[in-house]
């Protein structure tokens, strides 16, 4: 499936229903992960602890964005850093170029990384002939396929197995196999020897530490150590939201972040990043940190928005989200799928582009429920819920007129009872739903909830 825009969500979620590998594959990957974590977090006595501890630091940094900022840079340039500002996706993407320019880069590298997804920085290296390799297994693969990332931290999870093998005998010419080892296998062939060949490494970061000017890159795979060390320059992209003030604070993210993602204790590499190796024995003899902001300066200046930048990006909301689960990352049309992405990419799209996104949510809370750094989503989606709506077109007449008579129902106790006797004799007749669309539409996908045969009060008063 190929992604669509943000604004046709209601079309897209509805061509994915349909789609029973997609709901198969989600659904037992998402599961999956929702075991993992409550096992991972039930060995974990102060998790609530850590969740307060972390949302503490988060709105420490929020409260002082482009101080803790500001800082970082120093500190990283201080480590022999080169620390880039851009201000949005084409200055992103233009410093990037200019760097690959200035080093006669051709082969490029990358591992995962959400920022550089939201900038579209492979096809603005494209454009100069120099389309960067992915490394990580998922981003491989679906950079193999032609698609984009259905997920924040498992970028291929709409893809069964045998989808898999089929797109490697396809694209590779191997023999077919739905073998794991064995895709594998064929994959980190394939990919040492761009590692060997690479000019240039391209990484995101999991967080910046403002004290030292550390970045901290996580991975399983191995592949984003080799991106950010083998390769003489490295550039690594940041959303300026990533920065943390201490060292110390690093302690309580690594706790939160892979149990909530993937219900591991730890992921399998932590490399620490501060500043370059200018001799080049064990890392880039360069680093360049690019600060993006693209859009978070303003979200950081909105006092109930600004919780959205707390994102760790665990990736756990998506799992826990019934939506997400049915429909998947595509049909959100955009870079940050599920909760989060309902959150922030109308937000960083802005206008109207990404504004039916809020309103693809049940609103069950789930998301608020597992998010380690306890953003309020459903508050955050219903803020932007009444954002999206025009001054004077809020709702339909059918709905004013209905909002009107339930506010005159509630105004008083007789009024109250005879609202409840009219809705006992209306649910009797079937018709009073169909002929009036707004209803029939509602209803088409929804029970309409039953008004009690007899009221409480009479049956109240009629017992001894
Ligand atoms: S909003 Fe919370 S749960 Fe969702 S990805 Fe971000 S940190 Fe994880």
């Amino acid at each position: 499936m190929n992604p669509h825009a943000p604004e046709q969500f209601p079309s897209n979620a509805r061509e994915a229903l349909t789609d029973r590998t997609l709901r198969t594959a989600l659904r037992s990957a998402t599961d999956l992960f929702a075991q993992r974590r409550a096992a991972a977090i039930d060995a974990v006595p102060d998790w609530q602890q850590l969740r307060e501890q972390a949302r503490a630091i988060k709105a420490e940094v929020l409260d002082d964005l482009h101080g803790h900022v500001e800082k970082f840079a120093a500190a990283a340039t201080a480590a022999g850093a080169a620390v880039h500002r851009a201000a949005d996706a084409a200055a992103a993407c233009a410093i990037v170029r200019q760097i690959a320019a200035a080093n006669s880069a051709k082969r490029l590298v990358k591992s995962k990384s959400m920022a550089t997804e939201e900038i579209h920085l492979n096809a603005a290296l494209a454009a100069d002939g120099a389309e960067p390799v992915e490394t990580d297994l998922g981003e491989w693969i679906i950079q193999l396929a032609g698609e984009t990332p259905s997920h924040i931290i498992v970028p291929a999870i709409h893809k069964t197995r045998e989808a898999i093998g089929q797109l490697f005998v396809d694209k590779l010419g191997i023999p077919p196999s739905s073998d794991p080892q064995v895709l594998a296998a064929h994959a980190r062939d394939r990919l040492r020897a761009h590692f060997a060949a690479a000019d240039l490494g391209i990484s995101g970061v999991n967080f910046g530490v403002a004290e030292t000017g550390t970045i901290l890159v996580l991975e399983n795979e191995g592949n984003a150590r080799m991106t950010t060390t083998l390769p003489k320059v490295h550039v690594a992209v940041m959303g300026i939201e990533k920065v943390i003030p201490r060292f110390a604070d690093l302690a309580v993210f690594l706790k939160l972040l892979p149990r909530s993602g993937t219900g591991q204790h730890l992921t399998s590499y932590q490399s620490l990043l501060t500043g370059p190796d200018p001799v080049g024995g064990e890392g880039p003899r360069e680093l360049h940190i690019v600060l993006l902001d693209n859009g978070r300066s303003k979200i950081a200046a909105d006092p109930v928005m600004r919780q959205t930048l707390a994102c760790i990006r665990c990736g756990a909301c998506l799992n826990a989200c019934p939506v997400y689960q049915s429909v998947g990352g595509h049909a959100y049309g955009s870079v940050y799928p599920g909760p989060i992405g309902a959150i922030l990419s109308p937000q960083l799209h802005g206008g109207e582009r990404a504004a039916k996104l809020p309103f693809a949510s049940s609103l069950c809370g789930a998301c608020k429920d597992v998010c380690p750094v306890k953003i309020d989503i459903p508050t955050l989606l219903l803020e932007l819920r009444q954002r999206a709506m025009q001054p004077g077109k809020q709702s339909s007449w059918f709905e004013r007129l209905g909002w009107r008579l339930w506010a005159w129902s509630m105004a008083g106790p007789r009024r109250y009872r005879l609202a409840t006797a009219i809705a006992r004799i209306g649910q009797k007749l079937p018709f009073v739903a169909r002929i009036a669309p707004p209803l029939a539409a509602w209803r088409s996908s929804r029970e309409l909830p039953k008004a009690a045969p007899r009221p409480f009060r009479s049956t109240f008063r009629s017992e001894p």
